[in-house]
């Protein structure tokens, strides 16, 4: 995959009124350029022997969600999974699909939800849904699977 270009990181950065620094710079471009949202465990993984320290990255993110350039994607295993903001709108984060067999979260980027109705006393800032079900690689009928059986040998 291509790796997100230092001009866009460095634009998104000072969109969110952030000064740019290397901690920053590396930390988003590990967001942007994976595949999904990630932890902050794998943002470590990922940069290997570039990645900031544990604390930093910890900091490096709050800062990204203090300037709505990171959104917190969900929550599993009592673990957050952070996502770049820019496929989300200000009044809610696109939905999550979470898969109670294979346990995978994929990003519902095409889905747009209607906004929850006004509840008297209180005020929607911002709406995250989390859907659960199959996913399509675990819906198929149990009879099937056998098909998909890797041979070997
Ligand atoms: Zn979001
Ligand atoms: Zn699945
Ligand atoms: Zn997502």
């Amino acid at each position: 995959m291509p790796e997100p270009e230092l001009d866009q990181i460095r634009q998104l950065l000072k969109s969110g009124g952030l000064r740019v620094t290397t901690p920053r710079t590396t930390v988003l471009q590990a967001l942007l350029a994976a595949a999904g949202p990630v932890t902050q465990e794998q943002i470590a993984q990922a940069l290997g022997k570039k990645a900031p320290n544990k604390v930093t990255i910890y900091r490096t993110l709050e800062a990204f969600i203090e300037a709505d350039l990171v959104h917190r994607a969900f929550l599993k295993d009592r673990t957050w999974y952070f996502e770049p903001a820019h496929r989300c709108s200000q009044e809610q984060c696109h939905p999550h699909f979470s898969c109670t067999r294979c346990g995978r979260t994929d990003c519902l980027t095409e889905m747009k939800m209607p906004m929850a109705p006004p509840v008297a006393g209180y005020i929607v800032q911002h709406q995250r849904v989390q859907l659960e079900g199959l996913c399509p690689r675990c819906k198929a009928p149990l009879h099937s699977s056998a098909v998909d059986i890797p041979k070997t040998g």
